[in-house]
């Protein structure tokens, strides 16, 4: 069975992924970092659906953290087969003079240097097999940039470089790493907005709704599948036609 490796996937898209991809057949590694109760009982709720679940705690950001991942995945479910690099933060809405040092600095840990951490460790294994997956969560606003949003949006923007550029340095290794930058999607990470916001972003999407972690989740089915095996290096925008 493959196994894949979902960073973030206590909550919201991660959590949907994981679901998505245990339900077609994949072992799926649910990686959390604090919210160790949802982890729990989402790999209890595929588990008792028949599926294969392993939830490994830890902080994306650390070394010592991303190599225990890893090598517990290993142990348990064999070599990766993917590698979803979901896990994130947003910030408070803010304008860039207002943004600590402190807040600058854990957006990228956690939004960049953990995507780059988890790459680097899963190309370790799936060089030696010439086969692998890495699917990266950007986002809109890495793509158009968000007022209010500039240090979000930079580490956004970052995944989209670091897909591209790892995508050529991987493919002579068999391994396609693409990009889905989502719109607003309904999880957690947007309940920070207003009820009037929200409705503002929908009158903005022009399939007149907001996003699920379902819309996310089976773009990565499909990524990850052989159908799109001709497909790397690509940014896939999944947001209502927000941004075209
Ligand atoms: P969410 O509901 O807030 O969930 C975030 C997940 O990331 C949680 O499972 C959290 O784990 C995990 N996480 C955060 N920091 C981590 C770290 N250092 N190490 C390991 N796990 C960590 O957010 P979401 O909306 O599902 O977002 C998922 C991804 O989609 C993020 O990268 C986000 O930027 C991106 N995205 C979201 C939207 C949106 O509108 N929702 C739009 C575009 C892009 P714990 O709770 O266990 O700490």
């Amino acid at each position: 069975m493959k196994s894949v490796i979902v960073t973030g996937a206590s909550r919201g898209i991660g959590a949907a992924i994981a679901k998505t991809l245990a339900k077609v057949g994949y072992a799926v590694v649910i990686n959390y970092n604090k919210s160790a109760e949802s982890a729990v009982s989402l790999c209890r709720e595929i588990r008792e659906s028949g599926g294969i679940a392993l939830n490994i705690q830890g902080d994306v950001s650390l070394t010592s953290d991303v190599q225990r991942i890893f090598s517990v995945s290993y142990e348990q479910l064999g070599t990766p087969y993917a590698l979803i690099n979901n896990a994130g933060i947003a910030l408070r809405g803010a304008p860039i003079q207002d943004i600590t040092d402190s807040e600058i600095e854990s957006v990228f840990a956690a939004n960049l240097t953990g995507a780059i951490k988890c790459s680097r460790e899963a190309v370790k294994y799936m060089i030696p097999r010439h086969c692998g997956k890495i699917v990266n969560i950007s986002s809109v606003w890495g793509q158009i940039g968000g007022s209010c949003e500039v240090v979000y949006s930079a580490s956004k923007a970052g995944i989209i470089g670091l897909t591209k550029a790892l995508s050529n340095e991987v493919a002579p290794s068999g391994i396609n790493v693409n990009c889905i930058a989502p719109g607003v999607i309904t999880t957690d990470m947007i309940s920070c907005y207003s009820k009037d916001d929200l409705n503002v972003l929908c009158d903005e999407t022009p399939l007149g709704r907001l996003g699920t972690p379902e819309d996310i989740a089976n773009a990565v089915e499909f990524l990850i599948s052989d159908k799109a095996a001709f497909i790397t290096g690509q940014i896939l925008g999944i947001n209502g036609g927000m941004a075209v």
